[in-house]
Order: structure tokens, then sequence, then C-alpha cells
């Protein structure tokens, strides 16, 4: 199998180019210092990591994200970072060619393959919503498990569920997570990456990081690497001054708004989403909050279900919902996270009876004490995470 740098070079990519990505992504993952010195020296010699990417229902924009990145090198470096064996948007084969592809990459890599995941899987009608050359996205994506290391779900589809599990849902669409927690497809290690699309530079970041160190950066209750998602947009908005001040524009063209403040009153859900929008930009230029949009929670569960996007957010939510999803991730990373996982959504026992199986004291590892409100708190996350 290749080495990454030999190849790089080969396709016109500079020692200095490649340098600059090393240190670019040691910085988007918050790595310590001197670390994208030992980055660029890990990928130089790591071999390519082959992946299998599947598309379910989706748009195609995640991998149109991924494409679109800003930074000149990144995607090209990309392609030398990882052995692309199959992708419909991105490959040149089609047809059977293309299978055969997908099925050679299978067969070659069984147990190292990693899986990247856009679109849900439709689980209604017996699969016949959406299948690929004659074959149920369902039962693909379990063959493609068995044989996969770990899985990246990328975009909220993959994540959630996203659009296609908006209600009434009516294919039964269902995210990578939910799928392995009812036991419909093979579990593995699950990366989340959510967002409508997800930033191209959190997807490229974790996949160097993968490559790079043999796992994944450091992930939260849902999955989700802290780097990217353990920050609301609302924690380093560039309006978060005039929100401080309470200075809110009341409609799209008022004085407010042209001045920058606050786009609160206008429906603005970054209080109570994740996601490193207001730290990396899209393309390296803007943010939607930033360019005067309201944010629209998309890298939230749910967040098509959650009412109009320019409804505003409740008062006591605005306020309260980011600590209250703090302490409750908090709460099961403290007692629950080493017995059943860093994701909650793969426990077995439904979130509504978590509350009462804690009480009565049955499984002796369950015999933790929690402080007033914790219990809601854990509550209130584990529903969130399925
Ligand atoms: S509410 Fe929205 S616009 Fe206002 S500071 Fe927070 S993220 Fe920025
Ligand atoms: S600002 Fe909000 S809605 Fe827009 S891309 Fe970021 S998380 Fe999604």
């Amino acid at each position: 199998m290749n080495r990454t740098l030999p190849i790089a070079s080969d396709r016109g990519v500079s020692r200095r180019a490649f340098l600059k990505f090393c240190a670019l992504t040691a910085s988007l993952l918050a790595l310590p210092p001197g670390a994208a010195a030992i980055l660029a020296d890990s990928l130089a010699r790591a071999r390519r990591l082959p992946v299998v990417w599947l598309s379910f229902q989706e748009c195609t924009g995640c991998t149109e994200s991924l494409t679109r990145s800003s930074a000149p090198s990144i995607e090209r470096l990309l392609f030398e970072l990882i052995s692309l064996d199959y992708s419909h948007p991105l490959q040149a084969a089609a047809g059977a060619a293309a299978e055969q592809a997908r099925e050679a990459s299978l067969a070659a890599n069984h147990g190292r393959l990693l899986l990247v995941v856009d679109g849900s899987v439709p689980t209604a009608l017996g699969g016949a919503c959406s299948t690929i050359a004659g074959e149920d996205n369902l039962s693909l994506l379990a063959r493609c498990l068995d044989a996969a290391e770990a899985v990246l779900a990328v975009g909220t589809c993959a994540a959630f569920g996203g659009l296609p599990a908006a209600a009434p849902n009516p294919t039964g669409a269902m995210g990578i997570a939910e799928l392995m927690a009812q036991g419909l497809v093979p579990r593995r290690p699950l990366v989340n990456l959510p967002g409508c699309p997800p930033i191209p530079e959190a997807m490229s970041a974790v996949l160097a990081h993968r490559v790079a160190f043999g796992r994944f950066p450091e992930l939260d209750a849902q999955g989700r690497p802290l780097a990217f998602y353990g920050e609301t947009v609302h924690d380093r908005c560039s309006r978060r001054g005039h929100y401080e001040a309470g200075r809110f524009a009341k409609t799209f063209d008022d004085a407010g708004a042209r001045a920058g403040w606050c786009l609160l009153e206008l429906g603005c859900k970054g209080p109570t989403t994740r996601n490193a929008c207001s730290t990396l930009r899209w393309n390296g230029v803007s943010n939607p909050v930033e360019s005067g949009h309201p944010c629209l929670g998309c890298s939230e569960a749910g967040f098509w279900d959650r009412g109009s996007f320019y409804a505003p957010l409740a008062a006591p939510a605005a306020a309260a919902a980011e600590p209250q999803a703090r302490r409750g991730a908090a709460v099961y990373d403290r007692n629950c996270a080493s017995c059943h996982g860093s994701a909650p959504g793969g426990l077995a026992t439904p979130a509504d009876e978590v509350p009462a199986l804690l009480r009565s004291g049955k499984v002796r590892a369950h015999r933790f004490s929690l402080k007033d409100g914790d219990m809601q708190a854990l509550l209130d996350h584990l529903k969130e995470a399925r």
C-alpha cells in the first residue's frame, strides 16, 4: 500500500503546502504545541486509509461541502491521505464497475476499512424507498459495517436522520447511531459530524487525525469531536457583544440589523447549537450569522421539527438550554460513559426508564448519588442523544 507523502509529491503537492496543511489541522483540532510537527511526521509515514463512502437519502451537499473547502490544498491532500475506493459522486467508475470496486475493497480491507456515510437510511416499506444496484440501503450498510473498523457519519442526516426523518418521516429514516442502538446494523465505533452540511475542515481534520494517530480525536457524549462541537455558535459569535448589551435586531432590514446587532429575536438558534461556524467560518470568509442570517440549528438532532426557523427561542430556553445540556452530558460522562461508551445513543434501556432504574438500586454499578436536578439533566441529555 502507498505511503502518503510520496503520493502527495507525485501529484504536485509541495512539502511546504503539506506542512501548512498539518499546521492548520493541528490548530483546528486544538492539539498541544509541537503537535503539528508530529502530525506531519506521522502523516508522511502513514499508510493510506481505505475508505468506502456510502450516500443514502441525501442531497450531496455534504460531499459538495468537502470538495468546496476553501483552503486550496485540503481536499487534494485529503485524497492523498485516504484511498477512496467507492463514492457515488466522486468516483470515475459507474454502474457494475463501481459496485465491483466497492466489493473488492470490502474483501481486501475487511476489519480495517473506514466507512463514511452521508444521508439517512430508510427502514420503512421493506427498504424499497432507496436502493443501490438493487440492494436496499439498510442491507448495504450492514454489509459494509461488517467489514469496517469504524464509521464516520457525515452530516445531520447520517448522524440524526436529518430532513428525511422530519415528521411524519414517511420512509422511516434513521441515522447510524439509532440503527446501531436498535440492533439493525452491526455496532462499530462511530464519529458523528452533524451539520447541514458539516464544515469541510472538520471532516478533513478528523480524517487526518485518524490517519496520523490511528484513532479519532476526543468525542463528546453524542460522538461529536469536541474540537468542533465543544462550544455553541453563540459562544464565539461576532454579535455576542450586542447580545450581552441587549441590542437585538427586530427585522431583517432595520437599523439594528444593519449595525450587526444580535439576531436572537429573529430566530437565532446559536445558543442551543453546537458547531464551529463562529470560529472556522465557511470558505474561510464568513458564517451565516456573521453575514446576517440567524443560525438555524442545523447541526442539532431534530432541527427540522423544532418549529419555524424564524421563531425566537423561548427566553428560558435561550438562557438555560446551554448549561442544562452541558450538565446532562457531564453527568453522563462522569457516571455512565466508562461502562456504556461515550455515545448514550447505544443504551439498551429507553431514556424514560433510566431514572426508575437508577433509583431502584437493582444494578450495583448504578448505585451512585445524583445532586438535585442532575437526574433531569441526565434524562434530557439521553432523550436528545437518541
Ligand atoms: S443569539 Fe445568535 S446572533 Fe445573537 S450572539 Fe448568539 S449566536 Fe450570535
Ligand atoms: S450557523 Fe447554525 S445553521 Fe448555519 S451552518 Fe452553522 S450551525 Fe448550521
